[in-house]
């Protein structure tokens, strides 16, 4: 088996390295894993989800044992991609997303139909979420744009990612809230909107840009419960880990931008993750801690539960300077290992926003090199395998709107998610 990455080819040696019985334990377990997938059982192996939030408690796992170990991929991991098939994916995928950017710079999760060519591409977003939307398009977007410039021409994505810029700097309003108006603020939004201007000051070096990421993080400080994280709504009660995540994110983003920021908006964060995190299982959970999973009723509750609030607090735990060696982050890493990406044939086992949220984490890591690659294996083989290859179809280059919270954020989300994660396990 050969991975490549960053251009260098290397063995993997998983078997290599393993000791006969153990080489041919792992045949096994492949072959027992194909098998039950082939007749259609592997779904019925794990709890259906249901529309409560509940409880995920798996056996805690000793320090450092999936390090060394971990558990066996739900499916054989294939390792014959190569970084040209990477780079080429990623300009498919920007390429859709260029083509359904209207003219003002928006995206729209539900009308980028409007812009299909023939027939229509599927998987509009139930909501009207434009300002997160085009946020997270121009973060991919920018994403792209800092890896291919010097190596090809930019201007076309250079003026898509302008364009977009634009667009978002008109929805900003007086208190620095990135909204399309004043009764529909989203911290979600607001908080990806702010990343990105912070990143375009860095890219593009426009100080319109900084004046703009400035003003969104000083609304990001205001709109924190105070000693806490951040909710839905302006110092909402009801704190959650993924808004608070991606609020973190954006902070974190300016001050790599020379944005000054204020500490305690980190420590609130801090501590609303400690709030979250079993201390004796490690989980992170949505808003509670021994909560587990979090469910939308009728929506997206057939999907299976999986590591994605321990994979967000992984991340702002790092984020905001934890070390590898933490407790928290070591057995926390642990459970991500026991939870590799899987594509599953009922679909239930794909979540966009996991991987992604996964892929930071596991990624930020400072040593742990085979989780990394096993992680970024999978990821890339599953996004790679899975993107949209009809030749001259209008979706060619996207991916579908078939993940845990693609109802909400439909294809537009799906597709600049992908390609985020593509870019950050691969570059
Ligand atoms: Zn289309």
């Amino acid at each position: 088996m050969v991975s490549m990455k960053n251009g260098n080819v290397r063995k993997l040696g998983l078997l290599e390295e393993s000791p006969h019985g153990r080489e041919r334990a792992i045949a096994l377990l492949l072959f027992l894993c194909s098998a039950v997938a082939t007749f259609g059982l592997l779904p019925a192996l794990f709890p259906r989800s249901n529309a409560e939030v509940r409880p995920d408690r798996s056996t805690p796992v000793a320090i450092g044992e999936a390090y060394s170990i971990g558990a066996p991929p739900l499916e054989p991991i294939r390792h014959d991609y190569n970084i040209h098939d990477v780079r080429s994916a990623v300009r498919e995928g920007v390429r859709w997303l260029a083509a359904h950017q209207f003219p003002e710079g928006v995206w729209d999760n539900r009308r980028y139909v409007l812009l299909c060519r023939d027939a229509v591409c599927p998987g509009q977003g139930s909501a009207n979420l434009s300002t997160g939307v085009t946020a997270l398009s121009l973060s991919a977007l920018l994403h792209a744009y800092e890896l291919d410039r010097g190596r090809t021409d930019v201007t076309e994505l250079e003026d898509a990612i302008r364009r977009g810029l634009s667009w978002i700097m008109t929805v900003q309003d007086i208190d620095g809230c990135f909204a399309q108006t004043r009764d529909d603020r989203s911290i979600y939004g607001h908080a990806i909107a702010t990343a990105v201007m912070a990143k375009a000051f860095v890219l593009l070096d426009d100080v319109e840009y900084r004046r703009a990421a400035i003003r969104g993080a000083r609304f990001l400080e205001m709109s924190r419960t105070p000693d806490s994280g951040w909710g839905y709504a302006i110092r909402s009660s009801r704190c959650d880990t993924s808004v608070t995540g991606w609020a973190v994110q954006a902070l974190l983003e300016c001050r790599a931008a020379g944005i000054d920021i204020r500490p305690e908006a980190l420590e609130g964060a801090k501590r609303w993750v400690e709030r979250v995190t079993d201390t004796r299982y490690f989980d992170t959970a949505y808003d509670r801690a021994g909560r587990g999973q979090s469910f939308l009723k009728n929506t997206n509750d057939r999907f299976l539960p999986n590591e994605a609030m321990t994979a967000t607090g992984l991340s702002l735990r790092r984020g905001i300077g934890e070390e590898d060696a933490a407790t928290a982050i070591r057995e926390g890493t642990a459970r991500l290992a026991r939870d590799l990406p899987v594509w599953n044939a009922r679909g239930t086992s794909i979540d966009y926003y996991y991987w992604f949220h996964g892929t930071l984490a596991i990624n930020a890591l400072s040593e742990n090199d085979g989780l990394r690659r096993r992680w970024n294996d999978a990821v890339t083989t599953i996004l790679l395998t899975n993107q949209e290859k009809e030749h001259a179809a209008c979706r060619k280059g996207s991916w579908g709107a078939v993940d845990k919270w693609s109802p909400i954020g439909g294809r537009v989300y799906a597709v600049a998610m992908n390609l985020l994660t593509l870019m950050k396990a691969n570059f």
